[in-house]
């Protein structure tokens, strides 16, 4: 199999206006989840795209180039375009990967694959430490993970997590104050993997931590599509089944 092309969308706001923010990420979050990347020697094109610059940077031809796309947002998830929108849920159905991360269960792309209208959850910013466990033994997601690890301090995240049934639970993570989440989900969109992770609150150095950047890269082997893309010949009407359909490779 060729390299893998990722995408990072991150909305980079937080870090710029917020001091203690900017001093965690100086270059931005997608900088550093595209650093957790980049030493992996299946890694292709890395393109980083923010809300200033998202409706140029993740136009069809590079959606059409990429096979796993990240997906930070948080402040301002309203303000992505829905034509963006549409052509990213468009080529996870078509087979590319989507990684949403920690606040991106309430972005416009993960609500519209998953037909959820809030993804709502519970939520409490008091620095709790953060118990991941590993409940799905063998999958490609959590190789060289321990069976728990901890995050030092993150926001809580807490059930009822307004999400469809995952087709895979990856993690569930326990928090200071009780709470419980199921805070590593998948789901399957056309032909398209969808991984959802909930660590990674803007105030915190989440995405250095060495187990949070095993697990980025391990979703990203996990999502990327066999075939580039899968191109839908549904013919029309009473047209007659065509027996070989067309696939990009
Ligand atoms: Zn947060």
């Amino acid at each position: 199999m060729g390299k893998i092309n990722v995408a990072i969308y991150n909305e980079y706001y937080h870090e710029r206006h917020d001091e203690k923010i900017g001093a965690i990420y100086p270059k931005g979050m997608h900088q550093a989840i595209a650093d957790a990347l980049s030493d992996d020697p299946a890694i292709g094109n890395i393109v980083l795209a923010t809300l200033d610059d998202h409706t140029t940077v993740l136009s069809q031809e590079c959606l059409d180039n990429t096979d796993v796309l990240y997906w930070w947002g948080h402040m301002k998830h309203r303000e992505v375009d829905d034509e963006v929108v549409k052509r990213v849920c468009l080529r996870v159905n078509q087979g590319m990967g989507l990684v949403v991360l920690h606040s991106g269960h309430a972005s416009k792309v993960f609500s519209s694959l998953l037909g959820t209208q809030t993804g709502r959850l519970r939520w409490r910013e008091s620095d709790d430490k953060c118990l991941v466990w590993v409940v799905s033994q063998g999958h490609p997601i959590v190789e060289g993970l321990p069976p728990c690890f901890e995050v030092p301090a993150d926001e809580t995240y807490g059930e009822q997590f307004g999400i469809p049934e995952p087709d895979e639970l990856i993690f569930i993570s326990w928090f200071e104050g009780g709470e419980v989440f199921r805070s590593g989900c998948t789901f399957k969109r056309g032909a398209g993997k969808i991984f959802y992770f909930q660590n990674g609150h803007e105030t915190y150095p989440i995405y250095y931590q060495d187990e949070v950047k095993l697990i980025l890269k391990n979703a990203m082997h996990w999502a990327r599509p066999y075939q580039k893309k899968i191109v839908y010949d549904l013919g029309g009407g009473n047209a007659p089944p065509k027996v070989s359909g067309r696939v990009e490779r």
